[in-house]
């Protein structure tokens, strides 16, 4: 093999995949030309992510300040978190446990021993002028991200993908710098200032905006499943950084940039589709792509550049000094005399406590109950719907296929509307149910049960009972009263009986149409159609 084949493993791999295999000795550059297509090669966009996940505890990394989203400015700020001098770090054991869980969860090596170092960059947010993070060895590596979504405009197909993780580092969260234009001040809050955070950083491995958001979207379930992050990207507990570079297939990876000020999944998949189709044009037109940061501009749907990073910052990366190196254990008995295990982080007891991840419950709630696979994302995607819909299942003699049909139209319709979230529903798992069972024992109609839904949410301190009878919605049995009510639009529809008669059944759906007007959907269309259908021939 001449070394020319090294260049070319990405399309040998594609001539496998295809299932034709074909083994070339030597080199021809002929054969090669024709198999690889080099210059016909179309340019893809590459993506890698690094993600910050601010970890879900009650305190700080290194402080015992607390943690809270929207405080007053300045109200949890310790004199460690101010950088006062003489104030030393003190690990928070929960913080590490969270890192590790994640860790667990995304296939990832926990290194048994990892290190903290300074990274030194100057900003007013940021008061000793370095962050401590973990740049030589990080807590967690070598992980592996699996997301599954629906492909493409039509969603019908799923599809599963997987992406490396190169790494899970701890570090502390900056504070954030308020600009007031009016007086032209910056204002400092440190309260978000050494809150724990988790940096991903992800193997540039995916190829488009759907895919990233796709992963993005898996993560999120992922952690907020494990507790170990809210992932809401608006409140910045989840804040995603784009590398997108293009290249064409088998070459080396282009010059990248990096896109940040990304607040939602959505965003995240717009802004790496511009950046992708801005750098293709751009060499295209014979241009250069620059190592640049550029921001995301929601409104435009543009990204513009922020700054460049051509002349590489110089972070003077050094040896945290007042940090040992962080040791976690493999079981209790690995933890070394002398040491309390309560005080260190065991994986083997918190593997234990890995709970059923995203992927897992789809799988287990399509087996189970026979729904379709969409609607398992669904089920997955809301927080609480999945508890809501068993609990209804369990209530109800109704199969589960249309228990999903109530939950993902009627009640995710009506919530979305509102914008509630499933625990603010109006009407509880139990009173869905019961509305469930009338329907399938008879008493009313699939079309008038609808309309109680609607009743029962503006008004939930009633029973389904009670809408049922003051709006007289029971469904009419009685055979003679049915008969004579299809009698009496038969009689006034002269014209479409004898179409109908004439051989045109289509038209016997506007009679039943009729029907369920005049008795406002108290009837069950099987058995109208019967009647109607004997009445005319
Ligand atoms: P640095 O040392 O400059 O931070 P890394 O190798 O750590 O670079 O990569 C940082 C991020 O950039 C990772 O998420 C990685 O996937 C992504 N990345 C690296 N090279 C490219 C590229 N050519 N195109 C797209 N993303 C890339
Ligand atoms: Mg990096």
């Amino acid at each position: 093999l001449g070394p020319v084949m090294l260049d070319f493993s990405v399309p040998v791999r594609r001539w496998v995949m295809a299932g034709s295999v074909t083994v070339l000795f030597g080199y021809d550059p002929v054969l090669l030309q024709r198999h690889c297509n080099l210059n016909e090669r179309k340019m893809v966009g590459v993506v890698g992510l690094e993600i910050h996940a601010q970890i879900q505890s009650t305190s700080k990394l290194f402080s015992g300040s607390h943690v809270r989203f929207l405080a007053p400015p300045n109200s949890l700020v310790s004199h460690f978190d101010a950088s006062l001098p003489g104030t030393l770090p003190v690990l928070n054991r929960r913080c590490v446990a969270a890192a590790v869980l994640t860790g667990l969860a995304l296939n990832c090596t926990i290194n048994r021993k990892s290190l903290f170092d300074r990274k030194h960059y100057f900003y007013a947010d940021m008061p000793a002028g370095y962050q401590i993070t973990q740049q030589r060895v990080p807590i967690a590596v070598n992980g592996m991200l699996v997301y599954s979504y629906f492909e493409g405009r039509r969603r019908n197909q799923v599809v599963t993908k997987s992406v490396k993780i190169k790494q899970i580092q701890l570090e502390q969260d900056s504070g954030k710098s308020l600009h007031d234009d009016e007086r032209s001040q910056t204002l400092i809050d440190l309260n978000r200032a050494g809150v724990g955070l988790m940096e991903l950083v992800m193997e540039p491995e995916m190829c488009c905006g759907e895919e990233a958001a796709a992963a993005v979207r898996e993560l999120q379930l992922i952690l907020q499943a494990l507790g170990t992050c809210q992932a809401n990207m608006a409140e910045g507990q989840l804040r995603v950084d784009a590398n997108v570079s293009v290249h064409r297939p088998g070459e080396h990876l282009g010059v990248r940039t990096e896109v940040k000020n990304i607040n939602s999944v959505r965003h995240l998949a717009k802004a790496i589709d511009y950046e992708i189709q801005r750098q293709m044009e751009v060499l295209q037109s014979a241009g250069k792509v620059l190592n640049e940061t550029r921001a995301f501009d929601s409104k435009s749907g543009n990204t513009i550049p922020m700054r460049d990073k051509e002349g590489l910052q110089d972070y003077r990366f050094m040896p945290e000094p007042n940090l040992p190196p962080l040791f976690v254990y493999d079981s209790e008995a690995s933890v070394p005399a002398g040491i309390d295990p309560a005080q260190v982080v065991v994986i083997e007891r918190l593997s234990g406590q890995l709970p059923e991840l995203p992927s897992v419950k789809r799988t287990r709630l399509v087996e189970t109950y026979g729904i379709l696979q969409e609607h398992s994302f669904t089920l997955v995607n809301e927080d609480g719907l999945i508890d809501y819909f068993e609990n209804v299942v369990q209530t109800t003699k109704a199969e589960p296929r249309k228990v999903i049909g109530w939950v993902i139209k009627e009640l995710i319709g009506n919530l979305n509307s509102q914008n509630l979230k499933v625990s603010q529903s109006p009407i509880s798992p139990c009173a869905l149910a019961e509305l469930i069972n009338l329907v399938e024992s008879g008493h009313i109609s699939s079309s008038t049960a609808k309309q109680v839904f609607q009743e029962m949410w503006k008004a939930p301190e009633k029973t389904v009972g009670q809408i049922v009878k003051e709006q007289d919605l029971w469904m009419i049995n009685d055979k003679e009263e049915l008969q004579k009510i299809c009698k009496r639009i038969v009689d006034s529809h002269p014209e479409e009986v004898q179409i109908i008669r004439g051989g045109n059944k289509k038209v016997l759906n506007k009679l039943m149409g009729e029907v369920q007007r005049e008795t406002k959907g108290r009837t069950d269309p099987v058995q109208i159609r019967a009647i109607l259908e004997k009445m005319v021939s």
